[in-house]
């Protein structure tokens, strides 16, 4: 017998018997995800082309604001519920598939803004040649000069897997933007607290950097927790945990879901609370560095520093192989958060013997990964 098309998997799991579409079985979820997903294609399309594809008494709806902010909303809400069916149920087809069209619409969603912004549609490729260039330049040579693990080098094991993860995520740069930035989109469309955003914009710009990092840590904190203490939201986590290696380029490592949240949620009070552009700009500059720095193979002894600020060796131990590691150190910029809640762990000068997770479930390469969650 012939191997089933695509198309007869689909139309089999649609037309799937009723006992496996009870609530709970995932089938509705994927269902829905797949009709949102098939929305957001069409009418991506139809403001990407609006002359090919939409009537001219139509076009004032597609060019308002609000249009693309339901676009969002569509794009979202397929996105989510793609990833319920894929939790929920054996045959994720589709999920997939949903989630695969929702990447195409928001490609294509990129066309409607040719006219208005001079970039247009871009694969980030300068952006990993120049992300990867400029963050080697700056951490090779200190990690070559003051190694923890002197004997790891530069290409050490799963260096590739590690590289494709930061290649991912540049070229994917303005899909991931556009998904991550709609949460905060559609609060900032709500409009409120203006005076509140007026005097957080005339802060000093120090202080404003500061109060960024604070924000976006106290949310990234327990959204961090949360992908520790949620199995079904671990099995995405574990992939960040799965590195045995750390070095600048392991914190690449990172599933392209839990990217899109953890993006979205810190975006939140990023973009929300009025914040001076500049002051954000300044402070995803800082982040980017610092989350390849706290990841580095850098044996510095930063005492001084450590109950402040989040140090190589703090986030090393969230990384370690052992038991006592094992669900500390969640912050990424403040120590203090963790002392707070209890998860604080720097046990004196000591680093953890080996990183990853215990039994290494989690398979290798860019595409097991990015499955792995999905599996049972
Ligand atoms: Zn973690
Ligand atoms: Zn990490």
């Amino acid at each position: 017998m012939n191997k089933p098309t695509f198309r007869q998997k689909l139309r089999s799991e649609l037309e799937t018997k009723p006992e496996e579409r009870k609530l709970g079985s995932g089938w509705l979820s994927g269902l829905l995800a797949f009709l949102f997903s098939v929305a957001a294609l069409f009418l991506s399309l139809c403001r990407a082309f609006p002359g090919v594809f939409i009537m001219p008494e139509l076009r004032p709806i597609f060019d308002h604001p609000w249009f693309s902010l339901g676009l969002m909303a569509v794009m979202v809400a397929g996105f989510a519920l793609a990833l319920l069916n894929l939790v929920l149920r054996p045959n994720r087809i589709l999920g997939l598939t949903a989630i695969g069209l929702t990447l195409i619409a928001g490609f294509i969603a990129q066309f409607g803004s040719v006219e208005t912004s001079r970039e247009g549609l871009f694969f980030g490729l300068d952006f990993f040649v120049l992300n990867v260039v400029l963050t080697g330049l700056l951490f090779v040579p200190i990690e070559r000069a003051f190694p923890l693990k002197r004997e790891q080098r530069l290409f050490r094991t799963e260096w590739r897997e590690d590289l494709f993860y930061y290649f991912v995520s540049s070229m994917m740069v303005q899909v991931l933007t556009y998904l991550a930035m709609a949460p905060a989109n559609a609060i900032n469309a709500a409009n409120a607290w203006e005076g509140f955003r007026a005097a957080v914009f005339a802060l000093p710009m120090v202080v404003q950097v500061v109060l960024i990092m604070f924000f976006t840590d106290f949310v990234q904190y327990w959204l961090h927790r949360a992908f520790h203490r949620v199995p079904a939201l671990w099995r995405f986590h574990a992939v960040h945990h799965s590195a045995k290696s750390m070095d600048w380029i392991a914190g690449a490592r990172m599933h392209f879901l839990e990217v899109i949240v953890l993006r979205g949620v810190t975006a939140i009070p990023m973009f929300t609370l009025g914040f001076n552009p500049l002051a954000i700009q300044i402070y995803l500059l800082i982040v980017y560095f610092y989350s390849a720095f706290i990841h580095a193979n850098v044996g510095w002894n930063l005492k001084a520093a450590e109950p402040y600020v989040a140090t190589p060796r703090f986030h090393h131990w969230h990384h370690g192989e052992e038991r006592e590691a094992i669900d500390v150190n969640f912050a990424i910029h403040f120590p203090l958060f963790d002392r707070l809640f209890g998860t604080h762990h720097m046990p004196e000068t000591r680093w953890p013997k080996a990183y990853g997770i215990k039994g290494h479930p989690v398979p290798l390469g860019y595409w097991k990964q990015f499955l792995y969650p999905f599996k049972r």
